[in-house]
């Protein structure tokens, strides 16, 4: 049965993803269900999405009630939930003004542009430079794709936006060598997701902080796949008290609702975008924010980032051990529940024989596991992920 579904969607959908031949039908808890029955256990929760775990009853019923109230008005207008997520995002990150945007990417391009209206109205001249970081990953728009720093998924895609360069990740010497004094902006994942699992280390965000201070530029974080408290803090950068300018979030903010968002200080939300520079049509609807308040609520009342430490650690113990006992693996990287184990060849088979065994996995780059369940994991739950996990390594790469 499922082959053919598959088959079906081989020839209608844009063939951009070589999905793994599955059909999910529904979740529950951490587990998820194909159309045929079986179960998983799923360490991916759609790439850090549904962090509070699937058929979460208090998000369907908010989700459900505001449904019955409105969907969509317009950005022309205020709306109750937009109003309460707002200020609730700003009141967990410590910023101070929020835009709402529909996914990752998007919530890339207003930051971008944040940061060169904000440079704009200093010197009049737009010609800005930002720097990004190799590894990096921004989203697939021309903003985002111009700042992200693989260059294979940039390549056919040319030009992109100009005045982009490129340093390494924890290399705080090959930032400073790429500022001129057209540079208006540092942008960096916290943690590197794509790219392989790769967190900023305290020296390297503090000393980028020191160095935006020094020159005026402003600091974007991309906390979209790091943030809302997978790292074990409600964002990344909190751990090291270095506050960006401007940060994106997206993915689990709405656990399942398409909805991001860019945030920022009071100072650059004073001197950056104005009435006309910016808009959207779905950005920020009550529909997107009702999902984000009740998200933000069940945060807060479960403490996610305190159980995210805990069962984190334990995660990553256990991983340190696979590590030890399996000489394929190179490194192990990551904190909280955004970890990587990095082999020396691709892992695919050891991915397709977790799921064959009812373990959902995600590569990051071809030689990295990545391991980013939902939130509200367990330790049973790792116990139980390690089983099928060792099962699966026997499979030869
Ligand atoms: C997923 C991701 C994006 C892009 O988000 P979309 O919602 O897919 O556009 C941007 N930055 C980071 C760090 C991401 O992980």
């Amino acid at each position: 049965m499922m082959e053919q579904y598959i088959r079906e969607a081989e020839s209608v959908l844009l063939h951009t993803y070589n999905r793994y031949p599955v059909v999910f039908d529904h979740g529950e808890g951490v587990h998820l269900y194909d159309i045929e029955g079986k179960k998983y256990l799923d360490f991916v929760s759609g790439i850090g999405v549904f962090a509070l775990g699937y058929k979460n009853e208090a998000y369907n019923d908010a989700l459900k009630a505001q449904i019955d109230k409105i969907l969509h008005t317009s950005n022309y207008y205020y709306n109750m939930p937009a109003i309460q997520a707002a200020r609730e995002l700003c009141r967990v990150s410590g910023m101070d003004r929020v835009f709402f945007t529909n996914s990752g990417a998007e919530a890339v391009e207003g930051a971008l542009k944040a940061a060169r209206k904000h440079a704009y109205l200093k010197d009049g001249k737009a010609d800005h430079e930002i720097i990004a970081l190799n590894h990096s990953f921004h989203g697939r728009t021309f903003g985002a794709l111009s700042v992200t720093g693989t260059p294979k998924y940039r390549e056919a895609f040319g030009p992109m936006i100009g005045n982009i360069k490129f340093a390494d990740m924890n290399d705080l010497q090959s930032v400073k060598s790429q500022i001129t004094e057209k540079t208006c902006a540092i942008i960096m994942e916290t943690i590197q997701g794509e790219g392989g699992i790769h967190p900023a280390t305290e020296e390297f965000l503090k000393g980028v902080r020191a160095l935006c201070d020094e020159n005026g530029l402003l600091l974007i974080l991309d906390e979209i796949q790091c943030g809302m408290g997978r790292s074990g803090y409600m964002f990344a950068w909190q751990e090291y008290g270095v506050k960006p300018d401007i940060m994106t979030v997206a993915k689990a903010v709405g656990c399942g609702v398409p909805v991001g968002a860019f945030l920022m200080t009071e100072e650059v939300g004073q001197s950056s975008l104005v009435a006309g520079d910016h808009g959207t049509t779905y950005g920020g609807n009550p529909f997107a924010t009702a999902a984000v308040c009740e998200v933000l609520r069940q945060f807060e009342e479960r403490n996610i980032p305190d159980h995210v430490k805990e069962v984190g650690e334990y995660l990553f113990e256990k991983l340190e051990e696979i590590k030890a006992a399996d000489n394929r693996i190179t490194a192990h990287r990551g904190k909280g529940l955004i970890q990587g184990l990095e082999f020396n060849a691709p892992v695919a088979p050891v991915i397709q024989k977790s799921l064959d065994n009812g373990l959902v996995l995600i590569n990051a780059g071809s030689n990295i596991i990545r391991f980013l369940p939902p939130l509200v994991i367990t330790k049973e739950d790792v116990d139980e992920m390690l089983v099928i996990l060792k099962e699966a390594l026997k499979a030869e790469i």
